[in-house]
This record gives C-alpha cells, sequence and structure tokens, in this order.
C-alpha cells in the first residue's frame, strides 16, 4: 500500500502518519522531518533547505523529490510506505508517479485531512516538538505531562523556527498557491479521500484507516 497525507501545516499529517503506519507496518517517509535532520546535522541537504525552511518557502523540487525517491528506492520491494508532507507542488506529484511508474507501483490513496486556518494558525502557534523523536505538543490543547519534556521519550522540547507567527502566515500563503492544486489532481484521479481534522486525535487516526480501506 502507498499513501499520502496531503494537509495544510498544522493539519496533523505527522501525528497520524506516524500512528497508521505503525497500525499498517508501512514506512513513514516524512519530508519536513528529513530536512530537520539534515539542518541539525549540517549535511549538504539541510544547509541547502534551511534558508527556505526559515522563510517559510518550500525547498526546490529537483532536491525534495530527488530525497524522496532515494528513501523509497531504499527500502524493501515489498514495503508499504505513507508519505508525511510529499507531494507539496503539481511538478512533486508528476514525478512522483513518474518515479512509481517506472518501478510498476503505483500512489493507491491521497488522503487530504481537513482543517480550518483559524484552527491552523491556532495549532502552529502553541506548537512544540520534540527535538528527539519529534512528537507534537500543543502548548494549550495537549501539554506534556512535565513541560518542556517529551512524554515519549524524555527528550527536549523546542518550537520549530518556522513556527513562529511571522513564518506561520507563510507558510499557509505558499500552502494555498502552490500544494493545493494537487486536490484535484488526485480527485481527478480517484485517489483523493477527506477525513475531518478537527476531531480528536483518536477519532481522525480511525477515520483516517478507514478511508485507506475505502
Ligand atoms: P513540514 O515539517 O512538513 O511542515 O516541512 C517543513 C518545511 O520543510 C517546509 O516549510 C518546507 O520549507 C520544507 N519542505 C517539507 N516538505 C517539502 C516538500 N515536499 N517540498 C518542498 N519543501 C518541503
Amino acid at each position: 500500500m502507498y499513501f499520502t497525507l496531503l494537509g495544510a501545516p498544522g493539519a496533523g499529517k505527522g501525528t497520524q502518519a506516524a500512528t497508521a503506519s505503525q497500525r499498517l507496518g508501512l514506512a513513514h517517509i516524512a519530508s519536513g522531518d528529513l530536512f530537520r535532520e539534515g539542518v541539525e546535522k549540517g549535511t549538504e541537504l539541510g544547509l541547502l533547505a534551511k534558508p527556505y525552511m526559515e522563510k517559510g518557502l518550500l525547498v526546490p523540487d529537483e532536491v525534495t523529490v530527488g530525497m524522496i525517491v532515494e528513501r523509497i528506492e531504499a527500502l524493501n520491494h515489498d514495503q508499504g510506505f505513507i508519505l508525511d508532507g510529499f507531494p507539496r507542488t503539481m511538478e512533486q506529484a508528476q514525478a512522483l508517479d513518474r518515479a512509481l511508474g517506472e518501478r510498476g507501483k503505483a500512489l493507491d490513496r491521497a488522503v487530504y485531512i481537513e482543517v480550518s486556518t483559524e484552527e491552523l494558525v491556532r495549532r502552529l502557534s502553541g506548537r512544540w516538538i520534540c527535538r528527539n523523536c519529534q512528537a507534537p505538543y500543543n502548548a494549550v490543547s495537549s501539554p506534556p505531562r512535565v513541560p518542556g519534556k517529551c512524554d515519549r521519550c524524555g527528550g527536549e522540547l523546542y518550537q520549530r523556527p518556522d513556527d513562529k507567527v511571522e513564518t506561520v502566515g507563510k507558510r499557509l500563503e505558499v500552502y494555498s498557491a502552490q500544494t493545493t492544486p494537487l486536490l484535484s489532481y488526485y480527485r481527478k484521479g480517484g485517489k483523493l479521500v477527506g477525513v475531518n481534522g478537527e476531531q480528536g486525535v483518536n477519532e481522525v487516526a480511525e477515520e483516517l484507516i478507514a478511508a485507506l480501506h475505502h
């Protein structure tokens, strides 16, 4: 099974992809996590991505596509995957279809997690992430048990630099201009399924898993 999760920044793609990949035994490939890892480690990829991420802009397609295709190629032949945060442009979506097609595969579903703009802004500006395992928290709706510490692994929580108010607006703008056209692309291809992302985390997970089997 090959899936992608679509949705605005803050829609819950990371949280849901982590749960669904565990429950379904799929590899979780998250473009944003791969870029952040590169930035933390100071790799060539990280240095390239950093200025774009800081401004809330997309990293150029050729860099992003290369990184994701490499990850897909590294999987065992029969290993399914769930993409999180990729594709984000029409070029990326077409490149993904080509890359999978060349390997005799095709994307099964694109699951769209729908959340209103007001809710996205509220979530992103209160979001804290574990530096170690990337688990997300929200200062208001899902605070950690111990302030500043990850419930799961005890890692240090930090606010992503691109979750600062100035950058959040830009990221939502970029999403609306560059990523929303993918909704009609996948709808036309008969692959799009929608999930209400404004429910509790567990309810969204149940709806998402049901949608994958649809
Ligand atoms: P995310 O964690 O998915 O919100 O991604 C954080 C940042 O990484 C984005 O704001 C972009 O700068 C970059 N990024 C992640 N995924 C992509 C993608 N598919 N294409 C281009 N840039 C991306």
